[in-house]
């Protein structure tokens, strides 16, 4: 059943679009316009009292009720979709890793009580300081298994897998083939962090970047997080037309008015840390007022 007939009416796929073996519910079809998506889950839970720097899989063990408010709170705001709390949670970083996944996928699913499409979230490998380019063959292989196994597990319970805050546009794409081994017919979105000029911290472009993960199957590219929205914006901008896109800038000046800009690119838009449902709210006011 479609999570979302309840309160939207989904259109049909365009029959001039590609025939895919997809799920038919992830809409990477850019019928529906832009899609709202949350803001920073991070920031939420501060301004619910859960104290800085505290690590995701406390969130789950110690504050479930906290982070199920505060993503219901983006869902009343107006998002239709929604990232788990798994970003940490790899087996190769996190001994609990099974229970922590099917802990943030039921907490999702509750938030979004079937009014948004529910996105798994995984990161990059790394601890702190490590890098995919110094990492080791053995390292490499280790994170390669670690997304493989995390989608296998956390794919059925979500509608898509997003690649996010991946520093280093290689190792996105290392994740991507791993994840779309485990899950070859679910959509993957991969997302990127820009500099505050909009390219990359190894200097690539970003275009260069996005083609090279559409050529390898990505479904939805994009960017999320930096220190200021302009990143964000700047790197979407220089990638028009490469596929559907994807962004979730950090908080800043200008917030608000880059959100609605940047909405008229892509297909799912969001925010990053320091973007709280406030803003979501004035993002999907606009998107209804001016792509309804
Ligand atoms: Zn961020």
């Amino acid at each position: 059943m479609d999570p979302l007939t309840r309160r939207w009416r989904v259109p049909a796929l365009d029959e001039r679009a590609p025939k895919s073996t997809r799920d038919p519910d992830v809409p990477i079809h850019a019928a529906l316009g832009p899609k709202v998506l949350d803001g920073g889950l991070a920031t939420s839970l501060r301004q619910r009292g859960v104290p800085p720097g505290t690590p995701i899989t406390t969130w789950l063990d110690e504050h479930p009720s906290a982070v199920e408010h505060a993503q219901r709170s983006f869902v009343d705001a107006g998002a239709i979709g929604l990232l788990t709390a798994t970003f940490r949670s790899l087996p190769h970083l996190d001994s609990e890793w099974e229970r922590h996944l099917d802990i943030a996928a039921d907490i999702a699913t509750r938030a979004s009580h079937g009014r948004a499409w529910l996105w798994g979230s995984l990161g990059p490998g790394g601890r702190r300081g490590e890098s995919w380019r110094d990492a080791d063959a053995s390292t490499k292989r280790a994170w390669t298994q670690s997304w493989t196994r995390a989608a296998d597990r956390l794919g059925p319970s979500v509608h898509g897998l997003v690649l996010e805050t991946f520093i280093d546009p290689d190792e996105c794409l290392a994740a991507l083939r791993a994840v779309k081994e485990a899950r070859p017919d679910q959509a993957v979105v991969t997302s990127l962090v820009p500099t505050d000029s909009g390219r990359l911290h190894n200097g690539q472009s970003p275009r260069h970047a996005l083609e090279a993960l559409r050529l390898a199957g990505a479904d939805i590219l994009g960017f999320n997080c930096g220190t200021t929205p302009e990143g964000v914006t700047l790197a979407i901008r220089a990638c028009r037309g490469v596929g559907p896109l994807w962004a979730k800038p950090a908080g800043g000046r200008n917030l608000r008015q880059r959100l609605v800009e940047l909405a008229d690119d892509c297909d799912w838009i969001g925010g990053c840390c320091g973007v709280t449902y406030k803003d979501i709210v004035v993002l999907a006011r606009s998107v209804a007022e001016t792509h309804a």
